[in-house]
């Protein structure tokens, strides 16, 4: 259930493994987050904390990303951009400094060959960037793609390869899930199976009932714009506790993104995009002259903890979740695509994966 990045990522994977997959999607493949995203696969930056499981989640994916784009782009026959940009972590103060210190230290030893720029370095690297930053840790490992054509992609691969893709099916029912998967469909239609995968975004929460569990998925709107970008003005994603900004191939300059509790309105406010564009002045002057010529705004799916959920329920496990993906699920499709698989075909996962247990809200 769900046609969103993480739906799509697992069908295609599970079809790859001789498996009959359907994707069941009440609106279009891709029409909510994951149409949305500004794509960025950035472990480094968006685990500020330390190397918890979650980071550790997000960088297996990352390192399967070069492979999966390449088997995407063959399979799909569509082409997509996919940039190993790196990304800049910027710093006004001192003390944000001797943070980014610290977090070079443990991303070094996780895989990163970052280092702490600053003056003349960080200037030749990011020449418009702010005269007011006092340094940025660069993570060269960290790359981007362009969302939209990534999920249109995924949508082909899975079609040419069987996927069974039912969209526009307004409302869907789970009938059974315990000795056999059945799913109706407001028109009637009823779709069987032998395993149910929950890839439902911010509304997996309305099977909480269905199953008997808490499910605490919340959409947190994101808002976000684009400026044009005759030349690329940014070399790099740019981030800081403020936002981000990425330049993308097709000559835009994309910022992001609001963090607003909003339930499920998609609406683009004032407000928001006045909040980016104070931020994006600050870090790079020259947008002070510039407009956004697009706005828009999706839903990511929050949990309690942060972490998706991901994995068997324990009263049936013909149902498996991988819900809840909040900021990274761009950049969590292969893995999670890989571990929704080995769940499904009921292999043993490492303990690791405990930290993702769908249950883990209930007891
Ligand atoms: C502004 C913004 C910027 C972002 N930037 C990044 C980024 O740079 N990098 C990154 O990794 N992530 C980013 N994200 C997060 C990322 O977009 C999400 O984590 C990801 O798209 C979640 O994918 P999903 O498939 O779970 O959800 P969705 O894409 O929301 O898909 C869920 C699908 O399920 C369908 N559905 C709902 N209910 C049912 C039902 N009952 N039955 C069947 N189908 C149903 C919906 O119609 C939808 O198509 C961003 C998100 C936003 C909003």
């Amino acid at each position: 259930m769900g046609g969103g990045v993480i739906g799509l990522s697992c069908a295609y994977e599970l079809q790859k493994r001789g498996h009959q997959a359907v994707v069941l999607e009440i609106n279009r493949c891709g029409g909510q987050a994951s149409g949305a995203a500004a794509g960025m696969l950035a472990p480094y930056s968006e685990n500020v904390e330390g190397p918890d499981a979650f980071f550790h989640l997000c960088n297996e994916s990352l390192r399967l990303y070069p492979e999966w784009v390449k088997e995407i782009k063959r399979v799909s026959g569509r082409e997509f951009e996919y940039t190993e940009s790196g990304s800049l972590y910027i710093a006004y103060h001192e003390a944000d400094r001797l943070a980014l210190e610290g977090r070079l230290l443990w991303q070094r030893e996780h895989g990163s060959t970052g280092a702490l720029l600053e003056g003349e370095e960080l200037f030749a690297r990011e020449p418009l960037l702010s005269r007011e930053v006092k340094a940025a840790l660069y993570t060269p490992e960290e790359s981007h793609l362009y969302a939209p054509d990534y999920v249109m992609a995924l949508e082909q691969a899975c079609r040419l390869t069987g996927v069974q893709i039912e969209e526009q099916l307004v409302q869907l029912t789970v009938e059974e899930w315990r000795n056999d998967v059945v799913v109706k469909a407001q028109d009637g239609r009823s779709f069987n199976g032998d395993r149910l995968l929950v890839c439902s975004g911010a509304w997996a929460q309305e099977l909480a009932d269905v199953f008997g569990i808490r499910i605490p998925i919340y959409p947190i709107r994101g808002q976000i714009c684009a400026y044009e970008a005759e030349v690329k003005p940014v070399q790099h994603m740019v981030f800081s506790n403020q936002g981000y900004l990425v330049a993308k191939e097709n000559r835009t300059l994309v910022c992001g993104a609001s963090e607003d509790v909003a339930g499920f309105d998609t609406t683009v406010t004032d407000k928001g995009i006045e909040r980016l564009r104070k931020w994006n002045k600050q870090a790079f002057p020259f947008l002070a002259e510039q407009t956004p010529f697009h706005r828009w705004a999706g839903l990511r799916p929050s949990t309690q903890d942060g972490f998706p959920l991901l994995g068997r329920l324990s009263a049936s496990d013909r149902v498996v979740m991988a819900a809840g993906h909040y900021r990274n699920g761009i950049l969590l499709s292969p893995v999670t695509a890989k571990v929704a698989a080995d769940y499904i075909e009921r292999k043993k996962l490492p303990e690791a994966m405990e930290a993702f247990d769908p249950e883990r809200f209930s007891i």
